[in-house]
């Protein structure tokens, strides 16, 4: 595909294709782009080119996130942050993280061809990882910029027993200095992110964009069932205590509870073991997995407390055991209603039909950013609501659409801005 010269979602969506093979892709067959991985550093050199091209500075922070800088009319401005990950799952699509990059370098380069300047700069970020691609946590890179990381992320090493310090070295960065990445919060004006829905909510609607009002809260629980494990062909019926047949009825509550709440409400069983795991033993012991989400915590804590209720009756009707251990809590993340709004307007000002508002599902660096800066997050729809795989599509069209809400978004932030924020001369509004 031939990219055209000037700032266009075509652009934005062919880039994406040429990062999506090696040497961007540390596999020759897939799209696999870990944290620190060759195809990573491949990435960031082509990226860096695309961002000068775009009119900015281009420079890797102390966390390895391509920083895209976009001046304006004064060199202390504060900033304007648009961005998203570059890393990949592995065998994941080209869209996911990475269009929400190459909008960014569009929104810049649409000014840039008009010969606009803004009284603050616009930095294009792209997170180096989201994903957990390469160490054992996810949103590493956001979270040195947020300034939030934890005592135990500087001692992480990957599955093949790399060290973060190692593989820092590797990119020519040091550990040291990793959390030196950390933004400062006067410095931040908001952090904006456009990225595919990975989910079929705005394709089955009708929607080429959609405005995130929140990311969901999520728990996440271990559920152990204990049964007795016996002999398949002489355990009578009536007296089997069957642990597998108990989660079955445990798993059809979780999915019944999860679907009598508002849409945004998700309850899932991934996974699943079973003890002894042979063909001819009553199972003894299941352990189950257990993820509830929703757009605001309170819908959650009732989901995952009615889940409680529902299996502690399964287990004493069935006389097995359960326990259950809460292993993750995660608060949900309001959007700022503010810059929500703007967004929201901004794409009723490309597509003059009333935007469709969604809960995120999916975790996103938006979320850890939040914790430096006010944030909102643009969706785009992606085919059959596909992502982290291969066939993760999007439309042309779709992405040209995104690209003006987002630099109507830009020119109303900045009116909004300039009105609110420190006093400007009449000839620099
Ligand atoms: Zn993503």
């Amino acid at each position: 595909m031939s990219a055209r010269e000037t700032a266009s979602g075509l652009r934005a969506v062919a880039r994406c294709d040429d990062l999506g093979v090696a040497p961007y892709s540390d596999a020759d067959d897939h799209l696999f782009r870990p944290y620190l991985g060759a195809g990573h550093a491949a990435t960031l050199d082509r990226i860096a080119a695309w961002m000068t091209e775009a009119g900015m500075t281009a420079r890797v922070d102390a966390a390895g996130n391509i920083v895209g800088r976009y001046e304006g009319r004064h060199s202390d401005a504060p900033v304007l942050l648009i961005g998203s990950h570059v890393d990949s799952v592995r065998d994941g699509g080209r869209y996911d993280g990475m269009l929400g990059v190459m909008l960014g370098i569009e929104t810049v380069a649409w000014f840039a061809e008009r010969g606009h300047r803004f009284p603050f700069a616009i930095e294009v970020i792209g997170f180096g990882d989201e994903e957990g691609s390469r160490f054992p946590v996810s949103m590493l890179t956001s979270r040195a910029v947020a300034g939030v990381l934890g005592d135990q992320d500087l001692a992480l090493a990957d599955a093949a027993g790399v060290g973060l310090a190692e593989a820092l070295d590797g990119f020519g960065l040091e550990l040291a200095r990793f959390a030196g990445a950390a933004r400062h919060r006067e410095d931040v004006l908001a952090y904006v992110e456009a990225h595919i829905e990975q989910g079929p909510v705005l394709e089955a609607e009708g929607h080429a964009l959609g405005v995130v009002s929140a990311i969901a809260a999520q728990y996440r629980f271990r559920a152990v069932v204990t049964g007795v494990a016996g002999h398949a062909g002489t355990m009578a019926m009536r007296l089997r205590r069957d642990a597998l047949a108990a989660a079955a009825e445990m798993v059809l509550a979780v999915e019944r509870i999860g679907g009598a709440g508002p849409e945004d409400l998700v309850a899932t069983v991934g996974r699943m073991e079973v003890g002894p795991g042979v063909p001819n033993v009553v199972p003894g012991a299941v352990t189950f997995s257990i993820d509830v989400r929703a757009g605001v915590g309170a819908v959650r804590d009732r989901a995952a407390d009615e889940i409680r209720v529902a299996l502690a009756d399964i287990a004493a009707r069935r006389t097995v055991g359960l326990d259950l251990t809460l292993q993750q809590d995660l608060p949900a993340t309001p959007c700022d209603s503010g810059l929500s709004r703007l967004m929201a307007e901004a794409v009723r000002d490309v597509t003059g039909a009333e935007p469709r508002v969604l809960v995120s599902g999916a975790g996103h660096d938006a979320m850890v950013m939040a914790r430096l800066a006010p944030v909102a997050m643009l969706f785009l729809r992606c085919r059959g609501g596909v992502s982290h795989h291969p066939a993760e599509a999007v439309e042309v069209d779709d992405a040209q659409t995104a690209l003006e809400a987002m630099t109507a978004f830009v020119t109303r932030f900045e009116h909004t801005w300039s009105d609110a924020g420190p006093a400007l001369t009449e000839e620099e509004r």
